[in-house]
């Protein structure tokens, strides 16, 4: 039995990928110096890997993007240096950024033009080959053609785009077959979601004309199962790999369908997406049973981990703070590797590490619960009769404006940060800068004229993390860092007990701000599935389960906001429709708790007005269930790409309000008074003037004071403008 791996975080302990990447961009360091930094990084990880596993694939590192390195390699895009590549990622050619699947890593959307001639413009896979050729036999990464196109923003005919860039693929497969290279990586992650009849036919006729080359390739699914995976059975190639964490249904496939016996079966068995500890007991139990159900010899099963390991922390070996009992819960993606290494050990006879690995932590009320929230049904927000109490409590001129939450955090607030985290300041002395920074945030937002206000967000490092600091049931950790995207980290908590609010979170910050001012100032609050979706989970719940406990939690501290005078309440819930799950025939469900949840959040007398703030999404598939959702405002992400996201709610009955976001606050740029006007014109349009709220399309964190001022001042004028327009209109 052989163990496969890959994915591993490039990160590097210290977060060296990080540090030396921006140490190029502020020029402490120059090319020559980032690629060694960068070999030594690749390395360890090298390293890493051979300390756990037999097979590895060589050249998944980046120095960015892995997508946008495709899209290179077929010359979609050509760079100079490397100064020109971070231009496309972060620069003035910058290109979108999209969440990977329904993951938290986003990646770089390739722009691809119809009638687009692909050519071998990079031999990535080559470089790495010859870099590092005393591991020739290890498989050489690439992503597949079909999961390349379905990720990228292509124009024209998809079929024939596919066709001619299976051409330059295969050209790609020969040259390293005569280079000396022995097994191909090749990744098909866009294979699990629901792909038509159609296009399962194209994708076996690009792959029956692939495979004809001489080298093997290994096929690499995860995070679903592959429906078709049967007529995937007639292609040669060497090994498969499947899901059998997150895509359990791979087994009922293999049990319809057995496997064939030419090939290899990769199977994904301990958790690259999640942190609980694999009980390998029952690891080794799945293997035997896959074995089983589908007859393959013991030679050709090889384990691996369930997905990429880049969505868990490197390791567990820097978390002094835990304690060691929860941390017997935990793994990482090192301990992954070590697990892999366990299963093969049981195989093997020894069992003895295995036992210590992994205590049961007790039994869960899962199946009681599961009949319990199964059956709840949500309430039809009853939106005319809550705008009638609404409205003479808030007594709000027409096009309303707002931000969204957060504004600029500069160094001097994340070194006071910090300086509190060290103990250097008191809790005090750090509770005072925060109301001062409120106090001047207050202050500002009235002399620009702003309707709605906002606290600033000044307290919350990010806005998952602050609420699992301050609730109970989260724990975080000290260095369990994760790529979001290029050198952007986060550290997601992790739920390892019931969730409960043990104190209030933001009342006292928020209260402060409205004593401050007689304009209404919104309580800001980080919504349930955003919390669970951004999070680890160690207990033995589905996710619907902890929605729930966090939707009681967080109705408490917006029960008490409202008690202390707030009038307006915002869940913020960015994750709603990315945590959606890729197959559609699980989203209904997956839906209808997480409506539940929110409307669980937002129980409040009705005279309290209740906003929503979502980033982007593809609200076209979503939109029968936001009717669903007791708000009365929404904010959305809309400034990108003409703001044809408001074309979607042409079609349906959607009676609440909503704040299109005039100002796309993910470029440098300030927002013109023209292009704020036509989002505005067209909401108007589609909305009518009643309902529409004025701005910016998410919170205002990374951005510099001088352009949130002016965008801000120019985004009132409109909103003036527009208010004097309607009135006189009605007059007439
Ligand atoms: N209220 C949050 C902020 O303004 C919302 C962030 C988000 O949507 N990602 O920062
Ligand atoms: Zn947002």
């Amino acid at each position: 039995m052989h163990i496969y791996a890959y994915g591993f975080p490039r990160l590097g302990r210290k977060r060296e990928f990080k540090t030396a990447i921006e140490s190029f961009w502020s020029g402490r360091i120059n090319q020559d110096q980032l690629i060694e930094y960068m070999e030594n990084i690749e390395k360890e990880r090298i390293h890493t890997y051979k300390k756990y596993v037999d097979f590895f694939p060589l050249g998944e590192f980046t120095y960015y993007d892995n997508l946008f390195d495709t899209a290179l390699i077929f010359g979609v895009y050509r760079v100079k240096n490397l100064s020109d590549y971070f231009e496309y990622a972060r620069g003035k050619k910058a290109l979108e950024l999209k969440k990977y699947f329904n993951t938290n890593y986003h990646y770089l959307v390739p722009q691809i033009p119809s009638h687009k001639k692909f050519y071998l413009s990079w031999n990535k896979p080559l470089f790495y080959l010859n870099n590092f050729f005393s591991f020739h036999s290890q498989p050489l990464y690439i992503i597949g053609p079909y999961t390349f196109l379905k990720l990228s923003r292509a124009q024209g005919n998809f079929k024939s785009l596919i066709y001619q860039l299976s051409q330059v693929y295969k050209l790609l497969l020969e040259k390293l077959y005569t280079k000396g290279a022995k097994l191909i990586h090749l990744e098909e992650p866009a294979f699990v979601l629901d792909i038509s009849y159609p296009e399962r036919k194209i994708i076996i006729d690009v792959y029956r004309n692939l495979l004809k080359t001489k080298v093997r390739v290994n096929l690499i699914t995860y995070y679903e199962s592959v429906d078709f995976l049967k007529s995937l059975y007639d292609l040669p190639f060497h090994a498969l790999s499947l899901d059998f964490v997150a895509g359990i249904n791979n087994l009922a496939l293999l049990k319809k369908y057995g496997f064939p016996k030419d090939k290899h079966l990769i199977c994904g068995v301990v958790d690259g997406r999640g942190v609980r500890r694999s009980d390998i007991f029952k690891k080794v139990k799945l293997v035997e049973n896959i074995k089983k159900i589908a007859h393959i010899d013991s030679e050709k099963i090889i384990i691996a981990p369930s997905c990429p390991l880049f969505h868990l922390p490197l390791t567990l070996e820097d978390e002094s703070r835990l304690d060691e009992k929860i941390k017997s819960r935990i793994s990482f993606a090192q301990e992954r590797l070590y697990e892999l290494s366990l299963i093969k050990k049981v195989f093997f006879g020894e069992t003895k590490e295995a036992e210590v690995w992994y205590r049961e932590d007790g039994k869960s009320s899962f199946k009681k619960r599961d009949k319990e929230f199964a059956t709840l049904t949500w309430e039809e927000s009853r939106i005319k009769e809550r705008k009638i109490a609404q409205k003479t409590k808030l007594s709000l001129p027409l096009f309303p404006t707002t931000t969204i939450g957060s504004f600029p955090q500069d160094k001097q607030l994340r070194k006071i940060r910090r300086d509190y985290r060290k103990g250097n300041i008191s809790l005090g002395s750090y509770k005072s800068f925060i109301k001062d920074k409120i106090e001047k945030l207050i202050r500002f937002q009235e002399k620009i004229g702003l309707d709605v206000l906002v606290h600033g967000e000044f307290e919350r490092s990010d806005m998952v993390e602050f609420f699992a600091q301050n609730l109970g049931g989260f724990l975080t950790t000290d260095n369990g860092w994760v790529i979001s995207y290029g050198t952007r980290v986060y550290r997601p908590p992790i739920i390892y007990e019931e969730v409960k609010r043990i104190t209030p979170l933001t009342v006292e910050e928020i209260s402060y701000a409205q004593k401050l001012t007689l304009k209404p100032v919104k309580g800001i609050i980080t919504g349930p599935i955003t919390i669970v979706a951004w999070s680890y989970n160690l207990r033995d719940l589905p996710s619907y389960a902890i929605a729930f406990e966090l939707a009681s939690a967080l109705n408490q501290e917006a029960k008490e906001l409202v008690e202390k005078g707030i009038k307006i309440i915002q869940i913020d819930e960015p994750a709603f429709k990315e945590f959606s799950p890729l197959k559609k025939a699980k989203r209904d469900f997956y839906f209808s708790w997480a409506v539940r949840a929110f409307n669980i959040t937002t129980k409040l007398p009705k005279e309290v007005q209740v906003h929503t703030h979502m980033c982007y999404s593809q609200f076209q598939d979503i939109i029968k269930w936001l009717v669903k959702m007791n708000f009365d405002v929404i904010t959305i992400e809309t400034a990108r790409e003409g703001a044809q996201i408001i074309d979607h709610f042409k079609k349906v009955r959607f009676k609440k309000s909503i704040g299109p976001g005039v100002w796309d606050i993910h470029s440098r740029y300030p927002a013109s008074k023209k292009s704020i006007e036509s989002i505005l014109e067209k909401a108007i349009g589609v909305f009518g003037k009643d309902r529409v709220w004025v701005n910016p399309d998410c919170g205002l964190k990374t951005r510099d004071w001088p352009e949130v001022e002016l965008s801000l001042q120019r985004m009132v004028e409109v909103a003036k403008k527009y208010r004097k327009k309607f009135q006189q209109f009605q007059c007439r």
